[in-house]
């Protein structure tokens, strides 16, 4: 039994050990991926659904790694893990904020910020000056924040979410039914859109609950007179009921796959919209 024991620790050991290797490669690949511009941006059109035109686009982080196309489940859990994941989203930031300039609609860029990113003191500060050095005016930024964000540290990310607010940075709650406490947090901070998630639009036309939760969620928006944006609208049928449900906005494959910047400006060209 001892030894049976003593085996088993070893092996724990050692797939700790593969583990700790397999991160710090993963670590130096990333570090190396950041030096060389190995993370870019892809783009999400996010719709009117009342007139069909584009209000703007979601940045959405990807990683060229070996010739494969690496998305951000994969990546960002590690990257903030190592702390590297404020460079990597100011990095992204500054590349989308020079490449969508030059677009022919005045779009706005929504970018995503995980809960622990808001520990950072200087975060607001640094975006910012992104925006300053790049000439991207502050009002057509938004910031997508969870509710869990709210939770992991609520005096550092009022403080954070307030200095971006002042400039006139847009204040999105991402994700909405999913997390906890919803309600009291959109009365607690400044928000200027909900988005519902990806679960509750999926197959709505399927499901009388995921209608009514939906319904739920544009009432309560309604009475804060808050826009909303429902995202993972994948048909025309889906986009139909949202828009009549009172729905302002939408997002997914339906309207545009997240795109590169070229693909984005074709896309804008054709005019599919
Ligand atoms: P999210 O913020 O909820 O973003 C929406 C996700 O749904 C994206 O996945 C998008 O590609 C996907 N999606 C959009 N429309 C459809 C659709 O019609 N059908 C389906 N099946 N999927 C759709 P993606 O790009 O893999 O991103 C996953 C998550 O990673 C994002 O979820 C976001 O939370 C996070 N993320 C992405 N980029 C960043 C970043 O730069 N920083 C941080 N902190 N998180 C990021
Ligand atoms: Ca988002
Ligand atoms: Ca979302
Ligand atoms: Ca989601």
């Amino acid at each position: 039994a001892k030894e049976a024991g003593r085996g088993c620790y070893c092996a724990f050991a050692s797939q700790m050990d593969a583990e700790i290797r397999r991160r710090s490669t993963i670590e130096a690949e990333m570090r190396d991926g950041l030096t060389q511009g190995l993370f870019y941006p892809r783009y999400q059109p996010i719709i009117d659904l009342r007139t069909g035109h584009v209000t703007g686009f979601e940045l959405l982080a990807r990683w060229r790694r070996e010739d494969a196309e690496i998305g951000p489940d994969q990546f960002i859990p590690i990257a903030e893990e190592c702390g590297l994941l404020n460079t990597l989203m100011l990095d992204l930031l500054d590349r989308a904020c020079s490449e969508t300039r030059d677009w022919t609609v005045p779009a706005s860029i929504a970018i995503n910020i995980s809960p622990g990113q808001l520990r950072d003191d200087w975060l607001s500060h640094k975006i910012l000056s992104v925006l300053a050095r790049t000439g991207f005016p502050p009002q057509r930024l938004t910031v997508e924040i969870t509710e869990n964000a709210l939770i992991v540290d609520a005096e550092k990310a009022h403080h954070a979410i307030e200095s971006l607010k002042n400039q006139g940075v847009q204040l999105a709650l991402d994700d909405f039914g999913t997390g906890y406490a919803s309600i009291q947090h959109l009365r607690m901070l400044p928000f200027d859109k909900i988005k519902i998630d990806r679960s509750f639009v999926d197959s709505l036309n399927e499901s009388t609950e995921k209608l009514r939760i939906v319904r739920a969620i544009l009432g309560l928006a309604g009475t804060l007179e808050l826009p909303v944006v429902a995202e993972g609208i994948e048909t025309l049928e889906t986009a139909e009921m949202l828009r009549s449900l009172g729905c302002a906005q939408g997002q997914g494959y339906l309207f545009g796959r997240p795109m590169d910047k070229e693909e984005v400006e074709r896309w804008l060209a054709d005019g599919v919209m």
